[in-house]
């Protein structure tokens, strides 16, 4: 389980590789709203709280409309007997990609000392445009990693979501707090270079 299931464009539904192969880095490291597709819309992300079924009674599945891999599926109530937990799960996970999201927007906020020049906004702003490695590379990404003092741990982000370290989807939890914290750090950066320039 990740935070994104999909992307959508061309009115069709996409697996990440697939969105990567033809979009880039910019899309695979952010996520949402990195890029348009032939008709000029967005690319949308689609997470794993939301709701791409049509609840038609079926049983349904997620594809990529490129390479045809699934990505999610889904059984009706009727027919669930294996997966009581999912809803709490989905509530987890979002409220884990929250938590995540707003670390990466705090974390953000020190990206760029008082005094950096109006060039330095730049080279970020058109980086984040192009995908290009080495403004990614000068990102923060291992949120959880307890390099720095007060920062916090997986430990930690469980005991928020109150769950234990043994639920079977803990570590699914800390990739969504990462996704979180990526997508919403590389926001707050461009948010604040945009101030400048
Ligand atoms: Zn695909």
């Amino acid at each position: 389980m990740s935070a994104i299931l999909a992307y959508t464009y061309e009115a069709a539904y996409h697996c990440p590789q697939c969105t990567a192969d033809r979009f880039g880095l910019a899309v695979q490291a952010r996520g949402v709203a990195a890029a348009v597709d032939s008709e000029g819309n967005e690319v949308n992300a689609v997470f794993s709280w939301d709701e791409w079924q049509q609840f038609d009674g079926t049983r349904e599945t997620l594809a990529c409309d490129d390479c045809g891999m699934i990505l999610d599926t889904y059984t009706p109530d009727a027919e669930r007997i294996d997966m009581p937990d999912r809803d709490t799960q989905e509530a987890k996970a979002k409220q884990a990609y929250d938590l995540g999201a707003e670390h990466g927007r705090n974390a953000a906020s020190w990206y760029f000392d008082g005094n950096a020049p109006e060039g330095l906004y730049k080279w970020v702003l058109q980086g984040l445009a192009e995908g290009d490695p080495e403004v990614y590379d000068t990102f923060l990404s291992s949120p959880l990693s307890g390099e720095w003092a007060g920062d916090p741990t997986p430990r930690d982000v469980w005991e928020q979501l109150d769950v234990s370290e043994d639920d079977g989807a803990a570590d699914d939890y800390i990739r969504m707090y990462e996704d979180g914290f990526g997508v919403a750090y590389a926001d707050e950066v461009e948010r604040i270079a945009r101030l400048h320039v």
